[in-house]
C-alpha cells in the first residue's frame, strides 16, 4: 500500500481487514498519475466493509449490515450511511491545473460472451449498460462542451453502436435497445482501438482525444499486432483507460500506463461505478516528455480558439431546413459566421467549421480549472455558530451520539460543513449540492 493512501482514504478503514493487501492492490496502479483511482470508493462499503471481489463472495446479507438505533428504528443508521457516502467522494487538489475542457470520448464496451457472467448482479452486461447511461448523463453534465462515441467490442470486432456526438440523447438512444447489443463471441481490443483511433483522427489538437474500455473478458482477439495499435495510440495522443471487471490484464495496463490513462479493476458493483465515474472530470494535462515537457509544465503556452455565439431562433419563427439534417425545423440557432442554421448547440457548423458554443455552457466547463475548496467537517459547533445553514437557511440537525468513528470518514458528528475561507457552517445536503451541482460556494460569492 502506498503510505499516501491512509490519508485519503476517508470510508473504509475496516476494509484492507477483509483484503488481501496484495492481491487488491493489483488492481491498480501506483503512479499517482490519476488521484483517487487507488482509493476503494465503494458505494456499499459502508454496509459493514465486507466487500471483496465480487466473485468470492456467496451470498450476502445486507440485512446484518445496519443496526438498529435504541429505539429500534433504521433511520439515524441510514442517515448515517447516507452522510457517509457523500463525504466519499473527492477531496481534490484546488490549485490551479491545466485541464482539457473540449473533450472527445470513445466509450469501448466489451460485448463479448464473458459480459454475461453473473458476479455482478444482474449480469455484467446489464450493470454495464446501466452505468453506461448514468455515465453519459453525469459525462454531459459536467462537460457540456465534449463529445462521446460508442464502439462495442463482439465477434471478434469492433462495432460502431454511436458516432461521435455532443447530444447526450443521441447517445442513449444508441445504448437504449438492449436486444441489437446482446453479447457474443470474443472481444477484440485492436479493431476497437483501430476504429475509435481513426474515428478521433480529424480532431484538432485543442481538444483532448480519449478512450474509456469497459472490459470483462481476460482475453482479446486480434487481427495484427496490439502493440503496433498501442504505439499508434501513443503517438496520436490518445489517452486510454481501462475498467476491467475480471482481472488485470497485462496488456490493459500497458495500455494506461503508456497513454496516461487509468486502470482499475472493479471489485463488486460499487466499486465499478466509482471507477468508472471517476473518469467524468477531465484529466489534468501532463507534459509530454518526449515533446519538451519540462518547458511546457513550467510555463505553459495558450492557444486561442476560434468560438462563435449562435443567435436562437424561437419556436415561433417560420420553419426552415437545418444544414446537419436537412429537416424543416422551427427552433434552431444561427451560426454567427455563415448564418447556418444548426440544430443543437455545442457543435461544429456543418458550414464553415466554426465552433458553436453557448455562454452557459462555457461557464459550466470552466468550474473544472477552479473548483469550489472541499468543506472541512466541523467536530463541533463554535459558540457564535448559527442555527441554521448557510445554503438552505434550514435548521441543522441535532447533534447525535451515536456516530461512531464520524470523524474518521470524514463525516461530521454534527451535521456541519465549513468552507474554509467564508467560514460559513453548510449542512450535508448542501455541502454535496454546492460540489457536485452548483460549482460555486454561496457563502463566497
Ligand atoms: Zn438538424
Ligand atoms: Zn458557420
Ligand atoms: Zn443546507
Ligand atoms: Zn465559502
Amino acid at each position: 500500500m502506498p503510505p499516501n493512501r491512509s490519508n485519503l482514504d476517508l470510508s473504509d478503514s475496516d476494509y484492507d481487514e477483509e483484503v488481501d493487501v496484495d492481491d487488491y492492490d493489483g488492481g491498480r496502479k501506483h503512479t499517482g498519475k490519476t488521484k483517487g483511482k487507488e482509493l476503494p470508493k465503494n458505494r456499499d462499503m459502508g454496509l459493514g466493509g465486507k466487500d471483496g471481489y465480487s466473485w468470492e463472495a456467496t451470498y450476502t446479507r445486507t440485512w446484518d449490515a445496519v443496526q438498529e438505533d435504541e429505539g429500534g428504528s433504521l433511520q439515524n443508521a441510514v442517515e448515517d450511511l447516507l452522510a457517509r457516502g457523500r463525504r466519499r467522494r473527492l477531496l481534490a487538489p484546488t490549485g490551479a491545473i491545466r485541464r482539457t475542457i473540449i473533450r472527445h470520448l470513445v466509450i469501448l464496451i466489451d460485448l463479448s460472451s464473458s459480459m454475461l457472467d453473473r458476479d455482478m448482479r444482474p449480469t455484467r452486461f446489464d450493470l454495464t449498460l446501466q452505468y453506461t447511461r448514468e455515465f453519459i448523463v453525469e459525462w454531459f453534465d459536467q462537460n457540456p462542451l465534449g463529445q462521446v462515441g460508442i464502439i462495442g467490442m463482439r465477434g471478434g470486432l469492433g462495432e460502431k453502436i454511436g458516432d461521435m456526438t455532443g447530444n447526450p440523447q443521441e447517445i442513449l438512444k444508441t445504448i437504449s435497445d438492449r436486444d441489437k447489443l446482446l453479447p457474443d463471441g470474443e472481444p477484440s481490443l485492436q479493431n476497437a482501438l483501430e476504429m475509435a483511433r481513426s474515428s478521433m483522427n480529424h480532431l484538432p489538437a485543442h481538444s483532448s482525444r480519449e478512450v474509456l474500455i469497459l472490459f470483462g473478458s481476460l482475453t482479446t482477439c486480434d487481427p495484427g499486432n496490439i502493440h503496433d495499435t498501442v504505439q499508434a495510440a501513443i503517438s496520436d495522443k490518445v489517452r486510454v483507460s481501462v475498467v476491467a471487471l475480471a482481472a488485470e490484464m497485462k496488456i490493459c495496463r500497458d495500455l494506461c500506463n503508456k497513454t496516461g490513462g487509468a486502470f482499475g479493476v472493479a471489485l463488486n458493483e460499487g466499486h465499478y461505478r466509482d471507477l468508472l465515474f471517476e473518469a467524468i472530470p477531465p484529466p489534468a494535462q501532463r507534459a509530454n516528455p518526449s515533446t519538451g515537457g519540462s518547458a511546457l509544465s513550467s510555463n505553459p503556452s495558450s492557444d486561442l480558439l476560434i468560438m462563435g455565439f449562435p443567435t436562437r431562433i424561437p419556436e415561433s419563427s417560420a420553419p426552415s431546413l437545418c444544414v446537419c439534417h436537412s429537416e424543416l425545423k422551427r427552433h434552431g440557432y444561427l451560426c454567427p459566421r455563415c448564418l447556418a442554421k444548426l440544430c443543437d448547440v455545442p457543435t461544429d457548423c456543418d458550414i464553415c467549421g466554426l465552433m458553436i458554443v453557448s455562454s452557459p455552457h462555457l461557464a459550466r466547463s470552466y468550474h473544472h480549472l477552479f473548483p469550489v475548496k472541499p468543506y472541512q467537517a466541523r467536530t463541533t459547533i463554535a459558540d457564535a455558530a448559527p442555527e441554521t445553514c448557510g445554503g438552505c437557511s434550514l435548521a441543522f440537525p441535532v447533534p447525535r451520539v451515536t456516530l461512531s468513528d464520524g470523524s474518521a470518514s470524514g463525516v461530521s458528528p454534527v451535521g456541519r460543513y465549513g468552507c474554509p475561507d467564508c467560514q460559513k457552517d453548510f449542512c450535508s445536503d448542501c455541502d454535496e449540492f454546492v460540489h457536485s451541482v452548483l460549482h460555486v460556494c454561496p457563502g463566497c460569492s
